[in-house]
């Protein structure tokens, strides 16, 4: 893989590179070995399999502080962004609670952080969670206003999931250095798809997984700054005090491995990435754009990630949608829980009605999407679009020039 040679097109497409990527082999080339033959227990100290395990592991530190910017001491191993942020949050919660209990974050955050804060919450922890805008950015000024006397943390997320939204990481941080305030994001969506250097950045803490980058999954990393200011947790995990007791349990050598090489591969690549993956969707949005009206863009247009494009097809339902390109792997506004479909948290943060929400659908390209296919998608959506909203007479009532802004649209 590496995304220069010529694939044939197998169905289905995948276009969903913001829930997972595939491993890149040359990733998977180098974690191999590492389960059959060097299958050391890289805290044996007493012989080469455990030297061998330890060593691979200290070249993936080195390879994530590299493309962090970091120092390869501020690298913690886990088994991935969520457990990651679960440690950054409630282990400085923890570490500093007697200083103050308020937390920031934001409504249009992963769930893992928000179900985090409301753990915390119950905790005693009293949480301010800031409103984005409409394109689902969050400001400096917004956190600096809402920093208060015994604010201990601040926690917003680089790069949104759902619309690919990036956040002023920089002068976040900024803020937050100067009100002495801990700042930890979720760099998920960001690591290995845009710059991303914690120095010039102004983070304090930052996670990251393997299978967003082209790695393994059930592996990620936490950066937990040492050095101005040093940043303590306590950890949330007992055990034999593995790096350096902040996450104990034997180290996943291979994933470790697979995470390294990934970020090494990310960080070579990075531009080539970026611009293939702009190019892709640029490809793709500008095909729909001049086959459908009544098409809205979620997100920051401006400051999006690369590969994502979030769409609102107006008088069509997201689901119904799916199932009109079978062929195609996306994700739609909507989630599914218990009893019934809801629209996307991150969604309604924004303001998207419930109607536009479900009409949403996420489209995910990266390393492995081709041209080809994204005419392909393209002319499956346009077709699937223009099929259901003959079916709808609210559109039909929008062609005949009726105004239709005092009507409520349901969606369904
Ligand atoms: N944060 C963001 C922004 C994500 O997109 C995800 C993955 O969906 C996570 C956190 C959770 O990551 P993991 O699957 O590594 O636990």
């Amino acid at each position: 893989m590496g995304g220069d040679e010529q694939r044939t097109m197998n169905l289905p497409i995948y276009f969903d590179y913001q829930a997972t990527t595939p491993v890149d082999q040359r990733v998977l080339d180098v974690m191999l070995p590492y389960f059959t033959s060097a299958y050391g227990n890289a805290a044996s100290r007493s012989h080469a399999f455990g030297w061998k395990a330890e060593e691979a592991v200290d070249t993936s530190r080195e390879q994530i502080a590299s493309i962090l910017n970091a120092s390869s001491k501020e690298v913690v191993f886990t088994s991935g962004s969520t457990e990651a942020i679960n440690l950054a949050m409630k282990g400085v919660g923890e570490m500093y609670g007697s200083k103050g209990k308020h937390i920031i974050t934001c409504l249009a955050e992963h769930k893992a952080v928000l179900d985090t804060a409301k753990h915390m919450e119950k905790q005693g922890f009293e949480v301010t969670y800031l409103e984005p805008d409409a394109n689902g950015a969050v400001t400096a000024q917004q956190v600096a206003g809402a920093i208060r006397e015994d604010t201990i943390l601040v926690t917003i997320m680089w790069a949104n999931n759902e619309v690919g939204t990036i956040n002023p990481i920089r002068e976040i941080g900024a803020v937050c250095r100067e009100h002495g305030v801990l700042f930890f994001t979720d760099g998920t969506q960001a690591v290995g798809k845009i710059p991303v250097d914690v120095e010039a950045d102004n983070i304090d803490l930052l996670c990251f997984s393997g299978h967003k980058v082209y790695g393994p999954k059930g592996v990620g990393a936490l950066y937990v700054r040492r050095r101005k200011p040093r940043v303590r947790l306590v950890a949330q995990m007992d055990g034999g005090g593995h790096e350096r007791g902040m996450r104990s349990g034997t180290l996943n050598v291979p994933g470790i491995v697979g995470l390294g090489a990934a970020c090494a591969v990310a960080q070579q690549d990075l531009e080539k990435d970026m611009a293939h993956s702009i190019a892709m969707r640029e490809r793709f949005e500008k095909r729909i754009f001049e086959a459908l009206d009544h098409v809205a863009i979620n997100g920051d247009e401006h400051s999006r990630l690369p590969g994502c494009s979030n769409l609102s097809f107006a008088y069509v339902e997201g689901e119904s949608l799916i199932m009109g390109f079978k062929d195609l792997a996306v994700s739609s506004g909507s989630a599914c829980t218990s009893a019934s479909l809801e629209p996307s948290h991150v969604l309604q943060s924004m303001g998207v009605g419930d109607e536009l929400a479900h009409s949403s659908i996420r489209f995910g390209f990266g390393r492995l999407t081709t041209p080809e296919e994204i005419d392909f998608a393209a002319d499956q959506v346009i077709t699937a679009v223009k099929k259901l909203r003959e079916l709808s007479p609210l559109y039909e009532m929008v062609q005949e020039g009726i105004d239709l802004s005092t009507i409520a649209w349901t969606g369904h």
